[in-house]
């Protein structure tokens, strides 16, 4: 474990001890941990390698080191993820925001900017965790109205800090119920609907990466026996809108876009229904399109 020393000499000792423990990039997660414990940027830290690790911080030091080799996310120790190019505030309350969710606030922009040219549509993120996809959208699209829901209080407070964080609190509102029932009860009427719901197999379970496993909250990863449930739920619950969004943009797991293309072309009439795939290749998106009423 590291002892006092230079920051340089505490960093690379913190780091061969997690790789030795197993941990992926390992020198990665000790340099942003450093970053952290320091409280500074990572051209700043080029600068101090040489510096002493202050006595006062050695303890600190082997705790966050302690707690990496554990196996708890580098997001939850620090507190925070990049997103879309602009911090996040995370905690094991919510979902640490993934970069193919980037894809999707990407894609939602591309279509909402296409279809409602000079109007302001209504956007709707139902499950927001973090609030990374309506910050976003919020910060990206000045004119846009932006609302999101979750069913968790606390990760609804988590997201709020975020807005605000970003300059975006005035603009977003937030709705507190089970997927789309606040919406079906505020009565709003949302031109574009998006979710990134969870979407793992419950059978999945032992086979998660412990990160995963043990740290990121349940509820948000767990979506039934096919991991199809938030969506089949959703997409009944569309008719009960004051009308049919005309962008639907869902994130979806592996193998899971045929089927929920074929539950949205069940549930209402589409111009089009569009399946985008990740960087990885894998097909990550469903994203469905009406003409505007
Ligand atoms: N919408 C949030 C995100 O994309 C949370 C998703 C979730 O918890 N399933 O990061």
């Amino acid at each position: 474990m590291p002892t006092a020393g230079t920051i340089r000499e505490a960093y690379v000792e913190a780091s061969s001890f997690l790789a030795a423990q197993g941990v992926a990039e390992a020198a990665a997660c000790a340099e942003l941990l450093m970053q952290h414990l320091l409280g500074c940027s990572r051209t700043e830290l080029l600068f101090r390698w040489q510096e002493q690790l202050p006595a006062e911080l050695a303890n600190r030091w082997r705790q966050l080191i302690k707690r990496k080799a554990a196996g708890e996310p580098v997001q939850y120790i620090t507190g925070e993820q990049e997103f879309f190019g602009l911090p996040f505030a995370v905690s094991g309350a919510v979902l640490i925001p993934r970069p193919e969710t980037e894809l999707l606030v990407e894609a939602v922009l591309h279509e909402g900017s296409r279809l409602f040219p000079q109007g302001a549509p209504l956007l709707a993120d139902v499950g927001t965790g973090s609030g990374a996809i309506p910050v976003t959208i919020a910060h990206a699209r000045p004119a846009w109205r932006v609302a999101a829901s979750d069913i968790s209080a606390a990760a609804l407070e988590m997201a709020r800090a975020n807005a605000q964080r970003n300059g975006v609190a005035a603009r977003i509102e937030w709705l507190e119920g089970d997927l789309l029932e606040p919406w079906i009860q505020s009565g709003l009427a949302p031109d574009i609907l998006v979710s990134n719901p969870p979407y793992i197999p419950d059978g999945d379970l032992p086979s998660l990466m412990p990160e995963v496993r043990l740290y990121e909250p349940h509820t948000a990863l767990f979506g039934g026996p096919e991991g199809l449930d938030l969506y089949r739920r959703m997409i009944q619950q569309l008719p009960q809108l004051p009308r049919i969004p005309t962008v639907v943009g869902f994130e979806v797991g592996i193998r899971q876009a045929g089927d929920v293309a074929a539950m949205l072309r069940e549930a209402a009439d589409w111009r089009e229904i569009r399946i985008v795939k990740d960087l990885a290749g894998i097909e990550r998106h469903v994203i469905a399109l009406r003409d505007p009423e």
